[in-house]
């Protein structure tokens, strides 16, 4: 009878009812764009660890430390267990055949704020290279952090940055990403300009919060063409936001922002969907 009684696994939801990645290597998820994208999420798995607290997060609000809405005191991993537990997951997918095609650091909120980031970023190259040759590497990051020279270099040794810019002045990323702790955007937009050919990704929202009016445009496009990224990803919520009130931006809206964006800086720009 006992071996018939499974442990059911279920996963933590953000506080929007979104589940959070319940492992240290999640996927692969296929898409069009990218094929078969692996996750790795160097963060805890019963809350989201974040320094933003973005109105559009599919994960919910960020509970702060100590907050009830942690629910959990789970710890992040030591570099040991991490490294261990995304190579016992390739061997697993490497036995089983599971394709990959790219390997992307992102998971349960931001990953540059694991405390051993260029060594996570080291042990997951060389574990790319033994199982998986030849997928490239890449990043989600909100940029909050790249201004460290320690962050930098971990960046800069993967295949592909993709870092958050929102909106080009402090108002408005107060009021959409709600920025923890001492951030400062000129020193955002400078290190972003420093990074090695950096992939900028914004999100544009409507309805109890937004980013899209004539003036909000002109400054991220502005400060897009202070950071000359190698391109610029343009897109809307497609999954349940932290703040219910939020509506997705219509595609001619975001196709307008786009061709604004590419005619006044020359920075290849894209909607994506
Ligand atoms: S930076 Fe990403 S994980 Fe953090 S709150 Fe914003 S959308 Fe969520």
């Amino acid at each position: 009878m006992d071996a018939l009684v499974q442990e059911i696994k279920l996963p933590v939801l953000g506080t929007n009812g979104y589940p959070l990645q319940d492992a240290a290597v999640y996927g692969p998820i296929h898409s069009r764009r990218y094929g078969y994208s692996l996750g790795i999420n160097p963060l805890p798995v019963t809350y989201k660890f974040c320094d933003f607290d973005c109105v559009y997060c599919q994960y919910g609000w960020t509970p702060r430390a100590g907050s009830v809405a942690r629910r959990t005191d789970e710890k992040l991993k030591s570099l040991p267990e991490l490294i261990s537990e995304i190579e016992s997951s390739f061997q697993k997918m490497k036995a089983q055949n599971t394709p990959v095609d790219v390997i992307t650091i992102a998971g349960n909120g931001e990953p540059t704020l694991y405390p051993h980031f260029l060594d996570l970023v080291a042990g997951l190259l060389k574990l790319r290279d033994k199982h998986y040759p030849n997928a490239p590497t890449g990043i989600l990051s909100d940029s909050s952090q790249c201004h460290r020279p320690e962050i930098k270099e971990g960046l800069e040794m993967l295949d592909e940055r993709c870092m958050k810019l929102d909106a080009g002045d402090p108002e408005t990323i107060e009021k959409i990403n709600k920025p923890i702790g001492g951030f400062q955007l000129k020193r955002m937009l400078e290190a972003l300009r420093n990074l090695r050919e950096v992939a900028i990704q914004s999100l544009f929202v409507q309805g109890s919060y937004d980013n899209t009016a004539p003036d909000q445009i002109d400054r991220w496009v502005r400060a897009i063409d202070f950071v000359r990224p190698r391109a610029v990803q343009v897109y809307t919520i497609d999954r349940p936001p932290a703040d219910g009130g939020i509506r997705s931006v219509p595609m001619n809206r975001l196709r307008e922002i786009a061709d604004i964006c590419q005619n006044v800086t020359g920075v290849k720009t894209e909607v994506f969907d």
